[in-house]
């Protein structure tokens, strides 16, 4: 999972670019970079480096990125370790200019390079990208016109599969953005004056100014020609399936993605698991609600409030440790759980604490905290999850890992909680999701094991 922005027509670019990043930071922390278009040299200017995007991105380095458009990447590796050839963006340069960056994962991704290398083609990174950009590259002109750009677009949509959100550069052309057929990843589009803006997450265009927001369909592409021109046109229609963990989890509590925003969804997740809490058999009587920052406090809010408890936060987060999630090893993992988050002991010793968390994946987070919490007093710990049980991998994107390391895949809800040593698990159920977004078009492949795209034998 990743964060991007691209900027067309403003005379501080990569500036913008650099501070939508920074808006995007929770979407990525390995890696960072920014590719602006000089069109007066006639060259694309990159500079990109390991870290988040205050350390990747210096002052200097931002300083030597002129031009009017610009994009910009910060990163989260879903595959394997994070290697400084795959930090985004990426550029070719030989029969067509074209700067990328996308977010999401292709599922045909070991197909599409070794048909690649079966024509002969070198490749420079293991990214996903880098196949989208040859696939467009391929067949576009640098004097196509939108019809041309749509065909190519189209061609690349039949033969790349799973969920990606991308904006290339095009030379002196403009800008143009995508986004798979399903549009599992979201792009958001906003306007300026003369000025256009596209980033993963509504509140970067919002902080820079850029009304007029709209998301990017499923299968759409648009273009904004050299003159300011905007196109747009919806390539494929098949049924649209919005990832729905960005609501869960991903994304910024301020944004909103397609219809509604991100901290009432939270919240309506909250209400309605607070009725299945309510109805909950043989559960300890709660004391008090509490979250794990900081993803679950508008759930965990909603639940105090609708089960008229009180709400504390118990759990403090302790924000220089590194992220637990995507930490190498599970014993590392575990430790750094433990490092992050520090108890408000007065507050759980001799009470019975119900603990609101987003999602649980390994259990390596919430196994933790049930001990921390009873390590400090607790005299009983009641887990609830707005999340349902998530028993599938995800191929497109999303950090989740082989079916069997997710602790629940394959055991049921009662055998989950006896690994967790909880009290009682409450996990939201699959209609409160769909409800609590105000969708059904949805991607719930992780939860359902349906998924959108084929998934290829893993290599
Ligand atoms: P786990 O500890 O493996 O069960 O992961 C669940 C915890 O990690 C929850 O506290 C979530 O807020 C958080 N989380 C869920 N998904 C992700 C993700 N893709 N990246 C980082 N953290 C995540
Ligand atoms: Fe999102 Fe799950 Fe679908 Fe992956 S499988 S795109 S995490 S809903």
């Amino acid at each position: 999972m990743c964060g991007v922005v691209g900027i067309w027509g403003s005379p501080k670019a990569s500036l913008d670019v650099f501070q939508g990043l920074l808006l995007l930071q929770h979407r990525g922390q390995d890696a960072a970079g920014i590719i602006a278009d000089d069109s007066d040299s006639g060259r694309f200017r990159l500079r990109k480096a390991m870290g988040q995007v205050s350390e990747a991105i210096s002052a200097q380095a931002l300083s030597e990125l002129p031009g009017t458009s610009a994009l910009g990447h910060t990163r989260y590796s879903t595959i394997g370790d994070v290697k400084t050839d795959d930090i985004q963006p990426l550029a070719l340069t030989a029969n067509v200019s074209l700067a990328g960056v996308h977010n999401g994962n292709l599922s045909n991704a070991n197909q599409l390079r070794n048909s690649l290398r079966s024509q002969g083609r070198f490749l420079m990174t293991d990214n996903d990208l880098e196949l989208l950009l040859h696939l467009v590259a391929d067949g576009l002109q640098q004097n196509d016109s939108f019809e041309g750009l749509c065909q190519v677009v189209t061609r690349t949509m039949e033969q790349a599969e799973g969920g990606y959100a991308c904006v290339m550069l095009w030379g002196a052309r403009g800008m143009f953005a995508f986004k798979d057929p399903h549009g599992l990843r979201p792009l958001c589009l906003g306007k300026k004056d003369g000025a256009y803006a596209l980033a993963s997450e509504s509140s970067a265009l919002s902080f820079l100014g850029y009304t007029d927001q709209r998301e990017l369909e499923a299968g759409e592409l648009v273009w904004i020609d050299e003159t300011g021109k905007l196109h747009s046109k919806k390539l494929k229609d098949v049924n649209k399936k919005s990832c729905f963990f960005e609501w869960v989890y991903f994304a910024g509590a301020e944004s909103r993605m397609d219809h509604m925003g991100v901290y009432e969804a939270r919240l309506r997740l909250g209400i309605a698991l607070a009725k299945k809490i309510q109805a909950a058999k043989g559960i300890p009587e709660i004391d008090v609600v509490a979250p794990v920052p900081d993803t679950s406090r508008p759930a965990a809010a909603a639940i105090a409030e609708e089960l008229r408890l009180p709400y504390r936060e118990v759990l403090l987060k302790n924000r220089y440790v590194q992220r637990s999630f995507i930490m190498n090893g599970q014993e590392k993992r575990k430790q750094a759980v433990g490092l992050k988050f520090s108890v408000v002991e007065e507050q759980v010793r001799g009470k019975n604490v119900l603990l609101v968390d987003d999602s649980i994946v390994r259990g390596t987070t919430s196994r933790r905290l049930v001990e921390l919490l009873k390590s400090h007093g607790a005299k009983s710990v009641v887990f609830a999850s707005t999340c349902p049980p998530i028993t599938h991998p995800c191929h497109y994107g999303i950090d989740f890992p082989t079916g069997k390391e997710l602790i629940a895949h394959g055991r049921s809800i009662e055998a989950v909680k006896s690994e967790l040593e909880c009290d009682g698990l409450i996990y939201a159920d699959l209609s409160d999701l769909s409800s609590g977004i105000g969708s059904d078009n949805l991607c719930l492949a992780c939860l359902s094991g349906d998924y959108p795209y084929a998934i290829e034998a893993q290599a």
